[in-house]
């Protein structure tokens, strides 16, 4: 996902580097790609306006910065800027207990999905017991498929058989959920090709009865813009409380969930990333707008991480992630692990830096590539490993000689060794916290780790 518009950026960042600094010529023209970069991945032009007018005040404004290069400091506007542009509506969000949700979108949306996706959420994260509510009318096949998947979230679901009358059963839906005692009740609607006015009135009266505590609106990301559109139709006429952006894992390109986080003012509240009930997460700016930039996606590489590393690996891995002083150990450790890990080219993706090292390379190549830099790894002393801002040319040449590599090859792995350690270090304080709580540990009681394990 997002590979086009990462890939432009990525190019205007590049160019930038060679620069001494930044002046009102060079924003003007990285501006200017960035863009079409951004029109190329069918953002909203109004939105696209405001996000760079924000980029190009706090660019020119951090001029006087010198110590970083200019394609660093670029870097660093425009993500500040797409955070704030993603993060713009969106803020604490409970669901109280009980609670109803309406999922309403266009048909093929994703909202049966979604209504799973929800259900096993809640189940997950509050433990909660849920209905969901097939309420999707126009095609009775609808029931059985909303049957079937609560099935698989350990969910009930209504009515047992097809009823006509869409307003009636989410009423009856309710009355069940209160019966069975049960937390959430999600009630699925049908939807259309596009918005007609008969499907409008049918979910305003919905909603006019049912009184639900959030009304979401599903959308599918491959949409691109159409979607800010859809959203101010269904916003005009509902009152959302919520977006979720489903199909983030395909082809999107970023006009979707860009679009609507910057023009619709209405919060998105989950994304979807594939077709089974796990694949929902919350709506996470940062985590977002790093995955766009190429900058990796430390948080996903974790919890990646903890299928494939044994729990101590993963806690000391969440600690060095707030603590701050990821070394090369832990760089080493990362590699193997990786490796374990499944498909290279789509773990390597996620990893800072790492990128570059993914594109255009088969998995023959990528596993040939892991081979050299454990070879490079292991003919470092434990000291350099630990302490890697001591391996200067001299060294550099003794680990090649040793590896049977090149110096050449030592300096890229020492590089992609600095840009995952500032990612993984860049974590500590509030967003390490956030993290380990994402990865179920307590941040206030850090695993003691074995003497051995620091040597
Ligand atoms: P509805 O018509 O709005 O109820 O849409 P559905 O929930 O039936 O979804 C339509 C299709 O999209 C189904 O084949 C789903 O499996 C698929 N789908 C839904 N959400 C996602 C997602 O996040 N990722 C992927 N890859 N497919 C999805
Ligand atoms: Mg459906």
């Amino acid at each position: 996902m997002f590979d086009r518009i990462t890939d432009r950026l990525t190019a205007v960042f590049k160019k930038l580097t060679g620069r001494g600094r930044l002046t009102e010529a060079n924003v003007s023209d990285a501006l200017r790609e960035v863009r079409v970069a951004l029109l190329e991945a069918d953002v909203n032009l109004a939105v696209v306006k405001v996000f760079l007018e924000g980029v190009r005040e706090n660019a020119l404004g951090e001029a006087v910065l010198g110590s970083l290069t200019p394609g660093q400091q670029f870097i660093g506007v425009v993500q500040r800027e797409l955070n704030s542009l993603l993060a713009r509506n969106t803020g604490e969000f409970n669901l109280p207990v009980p609670a109803t949700v309406m999922l309403v979108g266009l048909q093929g949306s994703g909202k049966t999905t979604t209504a799973a996706k929800l259900a096993r959420w809640y189940s997950k994260h509050g433990d909660r017991r849920s209905l969901l509510a097939a309420c999707d009318v126009q095609r009775p096949a609808a029931r059985e498929q909303l049957e079937i998947l609560a099935g698989h979230v350990e969910a009930e679901s209504f009515p047992e058989k097809f009823t006509a009358d869409a307003v009636g059963t989410a009423l009856a839906a309710l009355r069940q959920a209160d019966r069975r005692n049960l937390d959430l009740t999600v009630v699925d609607t049908a939807g259309r090709l596009q918005i007609d006015e008969p499907l409008m009135a049918e979910l305003a009266e919905m909603k006019g009865k049912l009184r639900p505590q959030a009304v979401f609106l599903v959308v599918d990301a491959a949409s691109g813009q159409e979607a800010l559109g859809i959203a101010e139709a269904f916003h005009g006429r509902l009152g959302l409380d919520g977006v979720v952006v489903s199909r983030l894992d395909g082809d999107a390109r970023g006009g979707c969930i860009l679009s609507i986080a910057g023009g619709l003012g209405v919060p998105i509240r989950f994304v979807g990333t594939g077709e089974t009930p796990n694949d929902l997460e919350p709506f996470d700016p940062d985590r977002l707008s790093r995955r766009i930039l190429g900058l990796g996606d430390v948080v996903g590489l974790v919890e990646k991480a903890r299928d494939a590393f044994d729990a101590r690996q993963a806690e000391r891995l969440a600690e060095r992630a707030v603590k701050g002083g990821f070394d090369m150990e832990d760089f080493a450790e990362q590699l193997r692990g990786i490796q374990k890990m499944g498909r290279m080219a789509d773990i390597l993706a996620l990893v800072p830096g790492m990128r570059q090292f993914a594109q255009g390379a088969d998995e023959e190549g990528l596993d040939r590539g892991m081979k050299r830099a454990a070879a490079i790894m292991d003919s470092m002393t434990p000291y350099e490993r630990r302490h890697p801002s001591v391996i200067d040319g001299s060294r550099r040449r003794r680990i090649a000689a040793g590896s049977g590599t090149t110096t050449a090859d030592v300096n890229r792995l020492l590089a992609q060794y600095r840009s995952m350690a500032k990612a993984f270090n860049g974590l500590s304080g509030k967003k390490g916290r956030r993290m380990m709580q994402r990865l179920g540990l307590d941040p206030d009681r850090l695993p003691e780790l074995p003497p051995e394990a620091l040597r």
